[in-house]
């Protein structure tokens, strides 16, 4: 436990009684990251609420290679704009993802989610986090209670806490403040298939 300091609550909106005298504790919070824009609102607001921040990048699911190397590229430019601290797995993780997926292709996306944030729960005990959460919670086109069941799921066989938060309603934001630091903005969301669904328009829907 890092961090025990109280401090007001997390909510921007000032005329917010509710808000006002919400008090929320600062955490040590190790956040996975899956792509430099998706961390740009989670950061800002996580920030906000005075928790202690650091990144962790895991994701095999990114493919093809070269996709990974420049979303990984993006992630870096973040960290040096933003002065965060990112634990960085490089390793290109294909065989890894697929041999997690292959013949439960319906189902691929929980155990994406799974792999990433079973790796993040055990990093943030490791480093001696209270808690972990994702910035995959920000982006509209993840499935975001699934992302959230699934990290409940994680947090408990874990023992550690999961920290939850809604940031789809920064969207917008989260684009502006991407724009701005000039990061790579990936059209699709990472593996093969997200890649075929996204441009291949004999692809059956
Ligand atoms: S579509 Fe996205 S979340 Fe689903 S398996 Fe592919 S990379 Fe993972």
């Amino acid at each position: 436990m890092a961090m025990t300091n109280l401090t007001q609550n997390h909510c921007r909106e000032p005329d917010n009684i509710t808000c006002l005298f919400e008090i929320t504790r600062a955490m040590k919070i190790l956040l996975h990251i899956c792509c430099g824009p998706c961390t740009t609102f989670p950061l800002v607001e996580l920030r906000h609420e005075r928790h202690a921040i650091e990144g962790y990048f895991y994701n095999p699911n990114i493919h093809p290679f070269k996709e990974f190397e420049r979303r990984l590229g993006a992630v870096m430019i973040l960290a040096e704009q933003t002065g965060l601290v990112v634990h960085y797995e490089k390793a290109y993780g294909l065989k890894e993802y697929l041999r997690a997926v292959v013949f439960h292709e319906e189902e691929r996306c929980r155990r994406c989610y799974a792999m990433r944030l079973a790796a993040t729960a055990q990093e943030a005990k490791r480093r001696g986090a209270d808690a972990f959460s994702s910035t995959l919670l920000y982006s509209k086109f993840q499935r975001h209670e699934l992302i959230r069941q699934v990290a409940e799921e994680t947090a408990a066989a874990h023992d550690i806490a999961f920290y939850y938060r809604d940031f789809r309603p920064g969207w917008q934001e989260g684009i502006k403040l991407a724009k701005e630091m000039g990061l790579y903005r990936q059209p699709y969301c990472g593996c093969i298939y997200s890649e075929q669904e996204r441009y291949d328009r004999s692809f059956n829907f």
